[in-house]
């Protein structure tokens, strides 16, 4: 099988280009797409914190995080050379969740993901390279870190 869709899963560690480099070479060898996307993990998200009651609703997430992230995302994609590429950055519970709903949002065939970032190193799979794993609906290859 071909892949056509990939998706490289960012964070700013600096492993991160290594594992882009490798979503980058595959997606070469099949002439698939490749997008980026990074995840701001946003707890506030789906709990009904009432914040439907502060006189001002507060930007979830914070506006400048935001800016930041596309920032720092934007800035991974030209050191790989990578500007064609689409550049998602979203807010989800989780990292996983935030992955995965884009991945059958976009009908993506193939996450690519670092075995480790910073949450996984006593790990034998980073905490998100394995929750991706477990709820992936396509494969998902795993960058040795
Ligand atoms: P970790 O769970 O920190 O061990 O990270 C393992 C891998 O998951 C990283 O190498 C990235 O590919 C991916 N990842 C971690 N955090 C994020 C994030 N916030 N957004 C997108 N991908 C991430």
């Amino acid at each position: 099988m071909a892949y056509q869709h990939i998706l490289f899963a960012a964070d700013f560690s600096d492993e991160a280009l290594r594992v882009g480099e490798r979503a980058k070479d595959i997606a070469r060898q099949y002439g698939a797409q490749l997008n980026l996307i990074h995840v701001i993990e946003d707890v506030n998200i789906g709990l009904g914190g009432g914040y439907e009651l502060l006189p001002v609703l507060p930007d979830l997430p914070d506006q400048a995080l935001l800016e930041e992230a596309r920032k720092a995302l934007g800035e991974i994609a030209r050191r790989l050379d990578m500007e064609g590429a689409e550049q998602w950055v979203v807010s989800a519970l989780s990292t996983k969740e935030g992955i995965l709903d884009a991945a059958r949002e976009h009908g993506v065939d193939l996450i690519v993901v670092g075995s480790h970032g910073r949450h996984g190193l006593a790990l034998l799979l980073g905490s998100t390279a394995n929750a991706v794993l477990h709820g992936a609906p396509c494969d998902v290859l795993a960058v040795r870190i």
